[in-house]
């Protein structure tokens, strides 16, 4: 085998012969690459990975059984899969300065499987943060396994403030006393207070988790703190505002690998998905640049700026702003609901998400609020000042038209949103 690495040593799958065995999926694979090229990427749990990631993503890795840990694999054939997860991992404990990495669970709520597998069995109370005030499916809602294998006690946000009621999670870990206390969320836009929740934990005698799947990016950028040095366990997925392949990871206190891992493998999991796992190496260098870290802070200054342009146009930011990727916006001052104002920017080339905003007197499939995040427009290239123009597009997307793309108000809006893009495309042609 060649040592020298060149594009031509790759014998990969590549697209060419993609389009000559299956020109239908070829296809769609290009579709799919023009929509997400052709309007503005709002939603804030997606982003663009780079053409790295993805050739990682698209190797013969994919083929390589490797159940178990390197070195400790059931299978033969290990010695080069072996390398990739230990580089996976030693990046990943760098990058977040944690005792212990594992990067095998497939997606963050496959991660989240695992550590209610090591830190919970069925029964037992866990407590997280109500889905409806901002938090996941996966920390104790009702149609989720972590709502039907697990007592959840949920907490939620202050009226006032709008942002965590820390009274309440003490109040409520008192006196439920959960063998989990979970952080983090999909729709918070404020900093976690992770020493506070920390102290809770501990006089209530729970497991400290965070589920950091939506700001992690923002950490390994060292934009935001983090909370490794606070919890027992952080879980949470590579390809948000991290950037990396679709998937999960863990990482945690020494003290508590040797469980964290048996629930990965063989508890949750079977064989890794190892080409993700390459990914997941690729990723976390890339993180690890300065060039990433001006990433992340530019992403939260396009938040902060893209939420204040709403806020200006009577589309409130929950809490009154965002420290993070992501705001979520109330839509009532403007009188839309988030339904239709999700429909209303699809067809002007605008993709966001409809959202339940605190206390949300509509019901989830309708929603008083949308989500915005600026992970994707960020990669892209843009700035404070596109986050303005792209405020004016969203305000005049949910006031001005109805859902019909062929609508003159959406047409009009889409010509702009086409312009705005061709000075900061997604996936430059090289
Ligand atoms: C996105 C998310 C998850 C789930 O990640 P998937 O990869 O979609 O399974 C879990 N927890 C939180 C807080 C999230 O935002």
């Amino acid at each position: 085998m060649s040592n020298e690495v060149t594009p031509e040593t790759y014998y990969g799958p590549s697209f060419a012969a993609l389009v000559d065995s299956d020109p239908q999926v070829a296809e769609l694979l290009v579709s799919e690459l023009d929509r997400q090229r052709a309007g503005l990427q709002l939603i804030a749990s997606e982003n663009q990975t780079s053409p790295a990631v993805l050739a990682a993503l698209g190797s013969t890795l994919s083929n390589k059984y490797a159940e178990g840990y390197p070195d400790k694999r059931y299978y033969g054939g290990c010695s080069e899969v072996d390398k990739v997860e230990k580089l996976a991992i030693e990046r990943a404990k760098a990058l977040f300065g944690a005792d212990h990495a594992n990067v095998q669970p497939h997606s963050g709520a496959s991660a989240n499987q695992a550590v209610y597998g090591a830190f919970a069995a069925p029964g037992d109370t866990i407590m997280g943060m109500s889905l409806d005030h901002g938090g996941h499916l996966t920390h104790g809602f009702k149609v989720s396994f972590s709502g039907k294998w697990f007592n959840a006690v949920h907490y939620g946000v202050d009226p006032e403030t709008e942002d965590i009621d820390y009274d309440q999670v003490r109040d409520l870990a008192l006196e439920h006393r959960p063998k989990l206390i979970i952080a983090g969320g999909s729709a918070i836009p404020r900093l976690i207070d992770f020493a506070a929740f920390r102290e809770i934990a501990d006089e209530a005698g729970a497991v400290f988790w965070v589920d950091a799947a939506h700001f992690i990016g923002l950490v390994a950028g060292q934009a935001i703190p983090s909370p490794v040095p606070h919890a027992d366990v952080v879980s949470f997925t590579t390809h948000k505002v991290l950037r990396g392949p679709r998937g999960g990871a863990i990482v945690c206190k020494a003290e508590h690998a040797a469980k964290v891992d048996r629930a990965v493998f063989p508890m949750m999991q079977g064989g890794p998905l190892m080409h993700g796992v390459a990914a997941k190496a690729v990723n976390f260098a890339e993180c690890a640049t300065p060039a990433y870290q001006e990433y992340a802070r530019q992403v939260i200054a396009n938040a902060r700026s893209l939420a204040a342009g709403l806020g200006e146009r009577d589309i409130r930011p929950i809490t009154g702003g965002t420290d993070t990727h992501l705001s979520l916006h109330d839509l009532r001052g403007v009188g839309v609901t988030g339904a239709d104002a999700e429909l209303r920017c699809e067809a002007a080339g605008i993709v966001l998400n409809k959202n339940a905003i605190p206390f949300d007197p509509e019901k989830p499939n309708i929603a008083s609020g949308i989500r915005v995040g600026t992970p994707s427009l960020t990669t892209q290239g843009m700035g404070t000042d596109d986050m303005t123009v792209v405020a004016d597009l969203i305000h005049r997307a949910v006031t001005t038209t109805d859902g019909d793309p062929d609508h003159a108000g959406a047409r009009a809006i889409r010509a702009e949103v086409t312009d705005l893009l061709a000075s900061h495309p997604a996936y430059p042609h090289p």
